[in-house]
């Protein structure tokens, strides 16, 4: 498996430049250090590779004086730590029976920790059948059956865990409060961070002292706390701007989220420029958030979806990318990393030979954002979106990077105030980019804590993150890999943060539930990105997702579980 940054420095290598022939045969037989799935490409399917400084050459500088970085960043070293295997995991009983998953939590009251009564079973089919059904009818989940709406969890209480190679986690991890509580008698360990990841102390402090001190609405008001409430979000943009590498802080505009901000750019940019017959390029492995608004278009303009396929390692097929870039395409719009299987898209690839053909791209960002190092000039996409609470910020704000050439090209996307130049009931003119896209009052909290959190992810260094957690990927890769009837799904050799599985006989809405009884939350179902996981002959799968403040003992804790539920 490879890491991001080592991609990052291959594919500027490879990328593309004058026709689509040649942006093909540039990356065939021959091209130093190329994909799996481009032609004639180095596969580099086995293990990790040592990772050289001169990675991060390309990378805006991090702060190395971060107290949570071990002597700087990086590197990943191989560590001594071995996951574990089925053979050393003894019969585990409980939760809170001191069994090898109970490190050291006891449940002060049992039918708060068993909503399900006793989940120990004899491993019989009538008792493995008994224990789904207690699993599957428990009203705790509510909410994965249709139509019920209700919300609501509950949790408290401390942990921490052990060092890899270049950040400080265990120092780490006491930034996160949300992590120190138990959750059924467990220290809750969250692998759910594709959904969403938690809040350091100072994002959530950030936004707080907004309220309690600066709140103001912006731009328009000569008072003091006006002042200072522009000051910060503005001064939000010119951190989101530094922290992807943009040019001008006027390419940075303010949405709720990656799914607005491809609303956005389809509403926008596809009405002025794609019309009937002409094609939108995406892949298997999109988001329903790039997908759906395309169709949205494709269904208002008669303009027509086309999909490059995925092989079985869940990676890009770029032999069969290339032909579907044809005459007609208007845009290619592709994930940066798959929510779903965790593959790492050659981005800087597929830009080249967009842009060799004349058709610009749209990357989303939302899963790659949090994980390592972006450079949205280096990279040359058009446009790129990402999410502030999968980058450890609040949730209801996000970012659209658009070039200024094209959004000044665009029309306005929603019209109210704060967008607006001039308003007669003749005629509205309106403000220049970003100003032209943020109409009414925006989430001026939000931008104060993704500003925060932006902070927070410099002092630690995305690329001691990249590093960090890559080497957790691999570690967590193989020791599922000792579990009995696991199947990864998405195993490309350029990955990052996401364990995809399935278990043999066993529904993943169950392996689910099972493994919340631990404190462990993952995801198990679709993912809203049904078209990759069906994919792979299934409607869904279970998710663990990885961040920083994971650790190689909650993994081992994981897989403990996973033997735990296997063996019943
Ligand atoms: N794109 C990808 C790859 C995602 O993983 C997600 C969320 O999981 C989205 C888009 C949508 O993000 P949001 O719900 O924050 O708008």
């Amino acid at each position: 498996m490879r890491l991001a940054n080592e991609l990052y420095r291959d594919s500027a290598v490879t990328a593309p430049s004058s026709s689509p022939t040649s942006a093909i045969s540039s990356v065939s037989p021959g091209a130093p250090d190329t994909f799996a799935g481009i032609p004639g490409g180095v596969p580099g399917t086995a293990g990790s590779r040592s990772i050289f400084p001169d990675s991060f050459a390309a990378f805006p500088t991090e702060k190395p004086d971060n107290p949570g970085l071990a002597g700087g960043y990086p590197l990943a070293t191989t560590t001594a730590h071995a996951p574990i295997h089925a053979d050393q995991v003894e019969a585990l009983g409980p939760p809170g029976s001191g069994n090898a998953l109970d490190s050291g939590a006891h449940q002060q009251d049992s039918n708060e920790v068993y909503p399900f009564g006793e989940p120990r079973c004899n491993g019989s089919f009538r008792a493995r059948e008994a224990y789904a059904d207690t699993v599957e009818s428990s009203p705790l989940f509510y909410f994965l059956r249709e139509g019920d709406s209700r919300t609501g969890l509950r949790g408290q209480e401390p942990q921490a865990g052990p060092p890899l190679s270049g950040l400080e986690v265990d120092t780490i991890r006491k930034d996160f409060p949300v992590l120190h509580q138990r959750v059924h008698g467990h220290p809750l360990i969250w692998f759910d961070n594709a959904a969403t990841t938690q809040k350091p102390r100072s994002v959530i402090d950030a936004t707080s002292r907004f309220y309690s001190r600066d709140n103001s609405n912006i731009h328009r008001a000569a008072h003091a706390l006006a002042a200072r409430a522009t000051e910060l979000y503005e001064g939000g943009r010119e951190k989101v701007r530094r922290f992807i590498g943009a040019a001008d802080t006027k390419e940075i505009v303010f949405v709720r989220g990656t799914t607005e901000a491809i609303n956005l750019v389809a509403q926008t940019y596809g009405r002025t420029h794609i019309g009937r017959g002409d094609e939108i390029l995406l892949t298997v492995m999109e988001h329903h958030a790039n997908i759906v608004p395309w169709q949205f278009l494709a269904e208002q303009t008669g303009a027509v979806l086309r999909v490059a396929p995925i092989n079985d390692a869940g990676e890009l097929v770029l032999e069969q990318f290339v032909p579907l870039l044809g005459p007609r395409t208007k845009l290619v719009a592709v994930t940066h990393v798959s929510n779903a299987l965790g593959t790492i898209n050659p981005v800087e690839t597929i830009i080249g030979m967009a842009h060799a053909a004349g058709v610009p791209v749209l990357v989303d960002g939302a899963q790659s954002a949090p994980h390592f190092p972006v450079n949205v000039q280096a990279m040359d996409c058009d446009f790129f979106v990402f999410s502030g609470h999968k980058i450890f910020g609040p949730t209801g704000i996000g970012v659209l990077y658009g070039k200024a050439a094209l959004l000044e090209g665009m029309p306005p996307y929603q019209g109210g105030g704060n967008m607006i130049s001039d308003v007669t009931f003749e005629k509205t003119t309106y403000q220049g980019i970003p100003q032209k896209f943020e109409a009414g009052t925006p989430d001026i909290a939000g931008v104060v804590g993704l500003g925060a959190a932006i902070d927070y992810l410099s002092s630690l260094g995305m690329p001691a993150i990249a590093a960090y957690e890559h080497e957790l990927l691999e570690y967590a890769t193989q020791a599922l890999s000792s579990i009995r009837g696991l199947r990864p799904i998405g195993t490309a050799a350029v990955k990052a943060s996401v364990l995809s599985f399935v278990m043999d006989g066993l529904s993943n809405e169950l392996v689910g539930r099972h493994l919340d009884r631990y404190g462990i939350a993952v995801r198990s179902g679709h993912h809203c990105a049904q078209p990759a996981v069906r994919r792979f002959g299934l409607e869904g799968t279970v998710r663990p997702s990885l961040a920083f403040y994971n650790t190689r003992d909650e993994i081992d804790v994981l897989v403990r579980a996973l033997h735990d539920l296997r063996r019943r």
